[in-house]
This record gives C-alpha cells, sequence and structure tokens, in this order.
C-alpha cells in the first residue's frame, strides 16, 4: 500500500524543514511506501526553493508549484490529482495537524474506512474565535444540506476512491469541508488537542474567515434563496391586512390618517428586505458566472510530477 501525503504550502519557509524532518521519520519509523507532494500556492518567500531542494535530495518528494496564489482548496484539488498512491493525506505544513496521527489514521484505513478524520478539539484558542466557530456550526447545519462538524478540517485520510469522487467535483467554488461530507462513505473520526501554530502565521483574516462562512452556506444548497422567497410571502402578507385594515378604517370611521411614521417604516423595512434578496440572488448570480467560465483551478509554473 502506498501512502500519499499532500501539503499546501503558503509561505510556509519557517516550518518546512521542520515539517519534512517531522513527516518523514514518522513515515519511515512505520515502514510505509510513501510520497509527499508539497504543493506551493504561489508563495512570495522562499518556500519554493525549500520544496524544490527537499525534492531533489529526497526521490520520495515531490511539487507542484502554482503561478500566483489559488487558495487551499486548489491546492488541495492539485494534490490530489497529482498523487498516485492507494490512500491521500491531505495535511497543513504548519505543524497544526500532528504527523504522529498518521499511523492511527492508516489503522483506520486498513479497517476499511473510506475517510479518516482528524477531529481538533478547541483547547487553548482565543474565547472569542472559539464561540465565533460554535455559533457558525450551529447555524450552518440549519442552512446546509450536507452535515458539517465543529473541529473537523482538511485534515484526514481518503481513499482512492473518495479522493477521485472529489476530484471529480469539478467546481469552480469548492467548500471543501462541504465536499468531503458530500461524498459519503464510511468515516472514522480520531480526535487530538488543538495545537497553537509555531512558526509563520495563520492567513485567516477576519474578513477572510467571514467571506469562507457565506461560501460554506451558499454554495451547498439554495435554501437563502428559500428563506428569501417565505420572507418576501410574510411581509406581503403583513402588507395585504394592513391595507384591509387602513381600507376598512377609511371606509368606516372616515379617518385619513397622515401617518408618516407607517410610511417611513414600512418604506425602510421593504428597502432593507429588498437589498437583502438582491444581494442573496446577486451572490447566486455571482457563482453561476464563475462556473460557466469553465477556469482552471490553478495554473502550474513549475513541477516535479509527469501528469498523466
Ligand atoms: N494555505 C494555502 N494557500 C492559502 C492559504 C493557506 O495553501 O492561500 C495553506 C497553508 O500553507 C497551510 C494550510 O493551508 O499549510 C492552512 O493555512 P493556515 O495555517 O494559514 O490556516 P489555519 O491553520 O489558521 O486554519
Ligand atoms: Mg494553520
Amino acid at each position: 500500500m502506498k501512502l500519499s501525503i499532500i501539503v499546501p504550502c503558503y509561505e510556509e519557509e519557517k516550518v518546512l524543514k521542520k515539517f519534512y524532518n517531522i513527516t518523514t521519520e514518522i513515515l519511515t519509523q512505520n515502514n510505509y511506501n510513501y510520497e509527499i507532494i508539497f504543493v506551493n500556492d504561489g508563495s512570495k518567500d522562499n518556500t519554493k526553493n525549500i520544496i524544490k531542494d527537499l525534492s531533489s535530495n529526497d526521490k520520495k518528494v515531490k511539487f507542484a508549484s502554482f503561478s500566483r496564489n489559488f487558495g487551499k482548496e486548489a491546492a488541495m484539488l492539485a494534490g490530489l490529482t497529482f498523487a498516485s498512491g492507494d490512500a491521500y493525506i491531505i495535511m497543513d505544513a504548519d505543524l497544526q495537524h500532528p504527523p504522529s496521527l498518521i499511523p492511527e489514521m492508516v489503522k483506520g484505513y486498513k479497517e476499511g474506512f473510506d475517510q479518516v478524520i482528524a477531529r481538533r478539539t478547541r483547547k487553548g484558542e482565543s474565547v472569542s474565535r472559539s464561540s465565533v466557530s460554535k455559533l457558525y456550526y450551529r447555524l450552518i447545519n440549519k442552512f446546509v444540506d450536507v452535515e458539517l462538524t465543529d473541529g473537523i478540517g482538511d485534515f484526514r485520510l481518503l481513499s482512492k476512491r473518495a479522493a477521485n469522487a472529489i476530484v471529480k467535483m469539478q467546481e469552480y467554488n469548492r467548500f471543501s469541508k462541504g465536499l468531503f461530507s458530500w461524498i459519503g462513505f464510511e468515516e472514522k473520526v480520531i480526535e487530538y488537542d488543538n495545537i497553537i501554530r509555531g512558526e509563520g502565521e495563520s492567513k485567516w483574516t477576519f474578513s477572510k474567515l467571514l467571506s469562507y462562512g457565506i461560501d460554506g452556506i451558499i454554495s451547498f444548497n439554495n435554501k437563502p434563496l428559500r428563506v428569501t422567497i417565505y420572507l418576501g410571502f410574510f411581509v406581503t402578507l403583513l402588507a395585504v391586512l394592513y391595507v384591509i385594515f387602513s381600507f376598512f378604517q377609511k371606509v368606516i370611521y372616515g379617518i385619513d390618517v397622515p401617518g408618516y411614521f407607517t410610511t417611513i417604516s414600512s418604506v425602510l423595512i421593504l428597502g432593507g428586505i429588498q437589498l437583502i434578496s438582491l444581494g442573496v440572488i446577486g451572490e447566486y448570480i455571482g457563482r453561476i458566472y464563475y462556473e460557466t467560465k469553465r477556469r482552471p483551478h490553478f495554473i502550474i509554473e513549475d513541477q516535479s510530477i509527469e501528469r498523466e
């Protein structure tokens, strides 16, 4: 059995060597037949040279390098496309995904699971970030058709057929947490303690997290569109009731109140709802726009792997 370790790297010059040393030690200790595939996601630092060096000194190390930053989702897809093993493990380069878990994941694979997922506890994370995450997962699971669990990320082992299923999904807006869940197959979950990033910096800014969150909701279904329709029905119903009410008020009592308050509030509320609905529709149209272009997910500038 051959194991492919897939590592997306974006500006990871500080940790790469350490990552390589620790990981190869564990892999060789366990006598695995393996390859490590580093995907350089258009880093501007020395990442590319480091992985090229590693690859020329060690036949088991392969690399692909993007012409610019295409994002982690694209890097993972590239890794899955190029890997040639029977089982694939996707790992972060920053050692937040402990390589010591590899043997346990492989064990799960040998037991017959197609996905072995490493689930992270949120120990040691800032309270604000972990409570935002918790709230997000509670919310998103109401909205999304696939099951998403807190603490489950991209650190997982995929069997060849599971990986093939992922690669087959060539959609442009990739929300891999959803994709992994969507393909199904039997899963095994193993837990590990959260590790604070040692070197370098997390590339997640608040605005990136927010946009990732919206991606998660929108890229998986059309429930937001549904909610908008219900909202529209509800507001229309209220409006009709109000019109009937004012009509009888006028006919029976002959009162014709100017009603500044009602006018301005209905204009504002309706305006708000319309803008939100437009935004929701716009998000979907934007996605359709990107999908119809059928652009490649990434562009390779240099690689050690021959593509079949
Ligand atoms: N990464 C990538 N492209 C990007 C951003 C990140 O390939 O545009 C890689 C990064 O090098 C790391 C992994 O994705 O191996 C996770 O990134 P990071 O540690 O910044 O995210 P976090 O662990 O905070 O979720
Ligand atoms: Mg990290």
